[in-house]
Parts: C-alpha cells; structure tokens; sequence
C-alpha cells in the first residue's frame, strides 16, 4: 500500500466511479474490498488513519455472542459464527482459538451454562471451534490459575475466536488494493454533490496532509463511518433523523500476570447486566467492557472515571490479584455505532444486527453489525449498492478470499506471527541492524516501523505506535518512550524534517496522555 500509487489511481480513472465508499473502518474497508474483488472501481476515503475510530478499539473477539443467544437472537449468533469460521479460513495468522472459562460460584450455574454453552456450539456446525464441557474446580485452577478461589466450584469452557482488530484492518485494506480499489487515509469527505435532481453523485474530499480540495462523481456514495453516519447523512440532508445511539465502551489493560495460563475468563451477567471478558491478549490481560451511551460520537474517545471504576470492581470479584489503578498499563475507549430502536430503553438491549439504510437523497448508509461479520455486512451493502447504481450484477467474491498475510503456519514467525506472510520480508529489515527492540516492555522492532511507512501508509507517529503495532494499546507510558524513535525513523522513510518529528512527538504525547490513569 502506497499514498502516492493510491493517488495515481484516482488519477487515471475517469468519472465516474462506481462506488465512493466514506470511512475506512471494518466496514468501510470491507464494502471496498467486497467492491473490488467483484470487478467494480470502487475508491474509498478514510478522515484519520484506517481503524482510527472504533474499529481499533474492540474487545478482539471474533465471536457469535454467547449474550445474543440468551436475548433468544438465534440467527444473528448463527450468521456471526459462520463468519468466525470464515475468518479463521481466510486470515488465520491473525484470528486464534481460545478457551473462555464461565467460573461459577452458585451450584445452578454449571449446568445453567453449560447447556448454553453446548448450545452456542451446536449452532456453529461445521464451523464449530470446539466443544464446550463443564469443568471441575480443579480443571478450572487449571486453566485459570489466578482466578479467585473462595467459593469457586467449578467452571464451563466454551472455545471462541480472538484476533487483532487494527492488524486485520490493515491487511483487509492491503487485500482491497491488490483487488483494485483505491485506498487513501487522511482524506476527509467534506460535502457531497448532487445531480440535477437531487440526488448524490459524489463527493468533495479534502486531504488533510496537503489541504487540497478534490471532488469525484460516482454511481452510488457508501456511507460507512459508524459512529458518524449521521454526521455524513446530513451533508447530504441537513434535516435527516439520528439513526445511530452511539454508546461507549471502554478496556483496561494489565500485564500478562493477571490471568497467567492461555484462557479468558467470560463473566455473564456483571451488575449492570453486561457480558465482561478477561483475556490475554499480546502477552497482556485486556479487561472489559462497558455500555455507556453519549451524546455525540467523538474520534478520540475518553474513559469515564464511572467505567474505571466499575472494570476494576468487577475484575477484583474474579481475580485473585486485585487490580488497582496503578496497575493499569492502558486504557483505551470506543465507541459502538448501534442503531436506533423504537423501544429499547437502554443501548445494552439494541440490536448488534446491521443495518443499510437508503436516504431520499439515495446515500446508501450501512452500519451497526460488528467486526466478526464485516464480511458478510459487505455483501448486503454490495448488492445493494449495485442494484441502486444500476451496476451488473456480480457474484459476491470474498466467501473463500485469503486476506493479505494469510500463512497456514505464521507461529512459525514468533513476534512477528501477526504479519503472516509479510513476515519474512520484515525478517530481511531486521538483518539491516534493525531487529533491537524499541523498548524492554514491549517486543516492537526498528525494522516494523520501517516497514509500516514504507507498505502500510502509515503517515503518523500514532498510526505505527497505535494501529500498525498495538504499542499504545499494551503500554501507553512505554509507547511515549519510544515515539521519539520512531519519530525519527519515519521521517527518514517519509522524507520529513525535524519540525515534523518534534511535532509527530507532541501530538503523540497529547492523544497517549488519554491512554493513561
Ligand atoms: C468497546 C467495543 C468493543 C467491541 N468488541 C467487539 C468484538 O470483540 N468483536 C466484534 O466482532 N465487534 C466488536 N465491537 C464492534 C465493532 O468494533 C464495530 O462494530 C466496528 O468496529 C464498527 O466499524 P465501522 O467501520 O462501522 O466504524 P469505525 O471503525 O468507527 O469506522 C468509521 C470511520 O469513518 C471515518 N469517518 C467519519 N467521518 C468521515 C468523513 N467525513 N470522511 C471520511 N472518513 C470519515 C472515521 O474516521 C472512522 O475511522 C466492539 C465495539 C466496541 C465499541
């Protein structure tokens, strides 16, 4: 992936496109990819960098939702299992089977999930990662050795998917370029246009690195920001209705001693009637999450004193080792693009289904769904869009589709097992006199940064330390030490000054200092 090559294809392609899609998150990004691998010229805008608003900030499962199943919502949990099936098919350097253990400590509730649980992996079929079974209490000290013991009588274990969000993102953007479909981050959709009848026909973008001003006419405009979608709708009707009730979520995340061994811990029912997860994640425990609805969606989301609070009581009821807040290496907050209903009162009971919505100005908006059915949220948008741009129809492309990186074997790979089979390529970098770590507490490398400005348009300090590398997500002290480094090493790739640099490092400080207590 490439800006300037991105550039050269908008360049050469005459109007009108047949797709604009605005918003490069898991939704975005999969219409586009979808689009593509169909044979349409799709070109897709992104304001920030790629997975900059909420498709970075998830709880890293790729999962049915064992909560779906127990709101009765059998066919949402049955789609969202095949996808994980798919996933694991078609990236799995990036998706992984992991063991979540339901503790009990009240006699009714082993069997009580237990035939849940056997249910949720019924309803998997052939996709199925594995069969749930209760546990005594010694299998579960077993799996979960740090776990609180008193009153513990046993658990179940069901198995579940887990991946890295904004890794996936990146090379689901990778796949769309090599399908054809131009990509470009730091371009914002300022307006859109309309025909003589009032009907959108493209788009005025707005490249923030430059500030110039571009506009591109397309048969169909995708509106694919989350959160935003509102936002976007009124640019095309300042009167529309709200469609999204954006509600935030926010994760905790603790060093890896918190849950030692490689099982998550999935508690049901917490007291304000969510799901939590504890889960090692990157050699860390990522603890979460909440369901705060807010007002007005914004990109760099802020925990609430209230959401700390309430992760670190509730993890202290299942942990053996109390979490404090000194403990807590980052924190990080996202927000859920849910879409509105009539009559649930609060946003824990909206519907994660996804939903594409044709405003009278014929913008096409999807959103709502989740990042485990990206994919198949990609194939209703795409044959609707194509039936409203008056497109040839076109069979949907990406059921087998390997992702960029797809390796059979990447644990081969050690720390870079994430890049699949970009992997040795960055192998060779690191024999440059690039293979030190960039700092103790994390295992990131000169040569991955190196190889994110050069392949994977990353254009800021941020995008590498946050997104290309999880480094502020794990440990957002030990990613303001090392942004100085990396700082300096993009401006070689990227050609920029030591003004560049002193501010990438400013501005990095400023978004980290929101990662940490
Ligand atoms: C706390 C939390 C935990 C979650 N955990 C999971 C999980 O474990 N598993 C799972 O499957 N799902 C999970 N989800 C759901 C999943 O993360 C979201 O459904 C998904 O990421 C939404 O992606 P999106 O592309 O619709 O939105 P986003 O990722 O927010 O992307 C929208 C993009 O549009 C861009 N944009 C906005 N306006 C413009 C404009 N004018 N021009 C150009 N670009 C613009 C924004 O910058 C943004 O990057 C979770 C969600 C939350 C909040």
């Amino acid at each position: 992936m490439n800006r300037s090559e991105m550039y050269r294809r908008i360049q050469a392609h005459p109007d009108p496109w047949d797709m604009i899609v605005v918003g490069g998150g898991a939704t975005g990004v999969g219409v586009a990819l979808d689009a593509a691998a169909r044979g349409y010229d799709v070109v897709l805008f992104e304001q920030s960098d790629f997975g900059k608003g909420t498709s970075s900030r998830s709880t890293k499962l790729v999962h049915g939702g064992v909560r779906y199943l127990e709101q009765g919502n059998v066919s949402l949990v049955m789609e969202a299992l095949k996808e994980r099936g798919l996933l694991l098919q078609n990236a799995p350097h990036l998706v992984r089977n992991l063991g979540f253990v339901v503790p009990n400590y009240d006699w009714w509730q082993a069997p009580f999930y237990g035939i849940g649980l056997k249910m949720y992996n019924l309803l998997a079929g052939k996709y199925g990662f594995g069969a749930s079974r209760i546990l005594s209490k010694e299998e579960t000290l077993e799996k979960l050795p740090t776990i609180r013991t008193e009153g513990l009588r046993g658990g179940v274990i069901y198995f579940d998917g887990q991946f890295d969000d904004s890794r996936l993102l990146i090379n689901l953007a990778a796949t769309a370029a090599e399908q054809g479909a131009a990509l470009l981050n730091y371009v914002r959709v300022a307006a859109v246009t309309k025909d003589t009848e009032g009907f959108v026909n493209g788009v005025v973008a707005r490249d923030a690195e430059t500030g110039k001003e571009f506009q591109l006419k397309a048969r169909v405009v995708i509106n694919a920001t989350g959160p935003f979608s509102d936002e976007v709708r009124r640019l095309a009707d300042p009167s529309a209705d709200r469609m999204i009730a954006p509600s935030q979520g926010i994760h905790l995340v603790f060093d890896g001693s918190f849950i030692a061994g490689d099982s998550a811990i999935m508690v049901p029912h917490t007291s304000d009637g969510r799901v939590m997860f504890a889960i090692p994640w990157h050699g860390h425990t990522l603890v979460g999450t909440t369901d705060t609805p807010i007002s007005e969606p914004s990109l760099e989301p802020v925990a609430m004193a209230q959401e700390i609070e309430f992760i670190l009581h509730t993890a202290s009821l299942y942990l053996g080792k109390k979490p404090g807040r000194q403990d807590v290496l980052s924190v990080f907050a996202g927000i859920r693009p849910l879409v509105r209903g009539s009559t649930a009162e609060n946003t824990a009971s909206l519907s994660r289904d996804h939903t594409i919505r044709i405003d009278k100005s014929g913008l096409l908006t999807i959103c709502g769904g989740k990042w485990t059915t990206y994919r198949r949220m990609a194939e209703d948008c795409v044959n609707q869009a194509a039936t409203l741009a008056r497109l040839p129809d076109r069979p949907c492309m990406t059921y087998n589709l390997n992702i960029h990186g797809c390796h059979p074997n990447a644990e081969r790979f050690g720390q870079l097992r994430a890049y699949g089979s970009d992997a040795p390529a960055i192998r060779d970098l690191q024999q440059d006199g690039r293979a030190e770590p960039l700092h103790p507490a994390l295992p990131y490398c000169d040569a991955e940064v190196v190889w994110a400005a050069r392949e994977e348009m990353a254009r800021t300090v941020e995008d590498v330390l946050a997104r290309r590398t999880r480094a502020l997500f794990l440990n957002a002290r030990a990613a303001i030490d090392m942004a100085p480094k990396v700082a300096a090493l993009m401006a070689a790739e990227l050609g920029r000054d030591r003004s560049w640099v002193d501010s990438q490092v400013r501005r990095f400080r400023e978004v980290a200092a929101n990662y940490l207590l």
